[in-house]
């Protein structure tokens, strides 16, 4: 299959070609954009701007209805290519595109209610928050659950009125490209450009200076690149990045349940998920029976290959290359460890033991199916070691004390805390990732605050024959100002303003009920001028206000 970029006009730079992971059969020619395609797309969906942003949020949220129920009938031929592609397995890839649906169900129906604040201002001002698209949001995904992880930042974006430009990642760009096809088919033309090619596209659309937030997904080292850039052109970033996940296991539990939950952390979609268990600590009381326990479930998945494929052969070197490095440093291999002949780029499940906290395998994250099981003398040393890493993303504790669990939520300093589940929690939660693991909300409602800007307005009352019958009331020139009930109610500026004389009184209530802000000049005079007024009945507002002129 061969795949152009979503805009016919496109010129493109080069191809390049998947396999599939499980025997490595050509799965497709990719063709890869170039620095002027990125450009047009940037262009383009900036060109959609206006009308997407202008279109009522609840229209918005019923072409995203319209999005998720094409993704619904797209989900079989969206799971097949992505387990060809990916090599994550039928099931899985359709769980996948199922949830990616349901998130964009999800931003469909908070987008509209994505609300504001009223704010404290004067008796008869109106302030309140309003909410406004950033603008093109550029999101930069992976392609470990490449449908599921695309749906949250293109439907918070979409919802809240931005338009995107979407990067899916090189080796799964065959479900990026329908993806895109599938939702674009129910969207206005160019709300949504879908860009093929690897990390030098995804570097010159997060260059672009025309791009307003880029919401990546995926590793820590691009996520450090992207915040640089970004800090150069000024985007907002949001960055969902690498993990390297605890797991806790305390001496009150039983070590078979422990050890099931260890293999699911570890082993599932073959431990390429940002929050797969990364190392696990036990408790020396039940180590002996958790590691036997834990080995049979690597062994029984290895002998009914149950997991599937890593992506690449360049994941597989690289999760090997961490392997061999621990037992070259002394850990042992219960199960696996050892990259298996045959086509594809199978990994078994892996037990390591005599682990040690200096090991590689330990300080990076592993994307792929490795324990790496160190033995502690405490639950209180389990938590010193979970604690002891770089990352931030989330970590597991395994225990019956609710004092050891309540210790691990306060101590882990860590987005997610789970306590007795390594998967699991509340549709809609969020976090933000700790250190290397990122910044900002990228999921949940509080997506829709990152893609936003708010605006505060404040409503004063204009110069009108009628508004002159107001009680007392104190009306600035050009119509803007509020009006106050009476002096002291206004605070002691408005009464220094009112009579015309320098004031000693609180210079931070401007007596509208407003506060100054930070770079607020004092009104009607130099720097030295601080603490008087002009004498001129006008309460200070915001330097940019219109009124001031
Ligand atoms: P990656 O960062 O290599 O690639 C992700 C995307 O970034 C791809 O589209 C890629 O082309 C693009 N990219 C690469 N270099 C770039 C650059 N210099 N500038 C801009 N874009 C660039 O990550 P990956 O290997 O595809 O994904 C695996 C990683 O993603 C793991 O570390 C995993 O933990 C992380 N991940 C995190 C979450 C989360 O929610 N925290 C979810 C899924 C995956």
């Amino acid at each position: 299959m061969t795949l152009a970029p979503s805009a016919p006009d496109v010129r493109t730079s080069g191809t390049f070609t998947i396999t599939d992971p499980r025997d490595g059969s050509v799965v497709g020619e990719v063709v890869e954009a170039d620095r002027d395609d990125v450009a047009r797309a940037v262009r383009r969906a900036r060109a959609a701007l206006d009308g997407w942003s202008r279109t009522d949020a609840a229209a918005r949220g019923e072409l995203l209805h319209a999005a998720a129920d094409a993704l619904r009938a797209r989900a079989p031929e969206l799971a097949e290519l992505n387990e060809r592609e990916t090599g994550k397995p039928y099931d899985d890839s359709l769980g996948g595109v199922m949830a990616g649906a349901g998130t964009l169900r999800q931003y469909a129906e908070l987008g509209p209610v994505h609300r504001g604040h009223s704010l404290v201002g004067g008796r008869y001002a109106g302030d309140y928050t309003v909410s406004q698209p950033r603008g093109v949001v550029a999101a930069v995904t992976p392609w470990n659950d490449p449908v599921a992880v695309a749906c949250g930042l293109l439907g918070a974006a979409l919802a809240t009125g931005n338009v995107v430009v979407h990067k899916p990642s090189e080796r799964s760009p065959h479900v990026g490209a329908l993806l895109g096809e599938v939702l674009s088919s129910v969207l206005p033309d160019d709300v949504l450009v879908t860009l093929s090619g690897g990390g030098a596209v995804g570097a010159a659309l997060t260059e672009h200076p025309d791009v307003d937030v880029v919401a990546h997904v995926g590793s820590t080292s691009t996520g450090r690149k992207i915040a640089r850039v970004a800090a150069l052109t000024g985007a907002h970033v949001v960055r969902e990045n690498g993990g390297n996940d605890a797991l806790v296991v305390d001496a009150d539990v039983d070590p078979v349940w422990a050890a099931g939950q260890a293999a699911l952390g570890s082993f599932a979609n073959a431990g390429q998920i940002c929050t797969s268990v990364e190392r696990v600590f036990v408790h020396r009381a039940i180590a002996p029976a958790f590691v036997e326990a834990l080995a049979a479930e690597a062994t029984a998945r290895n002998e009914q290959r149950l997991i599937g494929p890593l992506v690449d052969e360049r994941l597989r070197e690289e999760v090997h290359a961490q392997v061999a490095s621990a037992l070259e440093d002394g850990a042992t291999a219960l199960v696996g460890g050892a990259v298996p002949d045959g086509p594809g780029s199978w990994y078994p499940a892996t037990v390591l033991v005599d682990v040690r906290p200096g090991m590689t395998i330990v300080q990076e994250e592993t994307f792929g199916p490795v324990a790496p099981v160190q033995v502690v003398d405490s639950f209180e040393e389990g938590l010193r070691l979970a604690g002891a890493d770089r990352y931030g993303l989330a970590a597991t504790v395994l225990t019956a004390s609710i004092e050891h669990a309540n210790k691990a939520a306060a101590d882990l300093d860590v987005g997610t805390v789970k306590i007795n589940a390594v998967f699991g929690g509340a549709p809609g939660g969020a976090a933000q990732p700790r250190r290397d693991s990122g910044a900002g909300f990228g999921y949940g409602p509080e997506l829709l605050d990152e893609m936003t800007l708010v605006k505060v307005v404040h409503v004063g009352l204009p110069t009108t024959s009628a508004s002159s019958g107001l009680p007392e009331a104190r009306l600035a020139p050009g119509g803007t100002d509020t009006v106050t009930t009476s002096a002291a109610d206004a605070g002691p500026l408005a009464s220094a303003v009112g009579d015309g004389s320098s004031s000693d009184g609180d210079l931070d209530d401007l007596g509208d009920g407003r506060t100054p802000h930070p770079e607020e000049p004092a009104e009607g005079g130099d720097e030295d001028d601080e603490g008087t007024t002009s004498g001129d009945d006008v309460p200070r507002v915001h330097p940019s206000d219109p009124a001031e002129g």
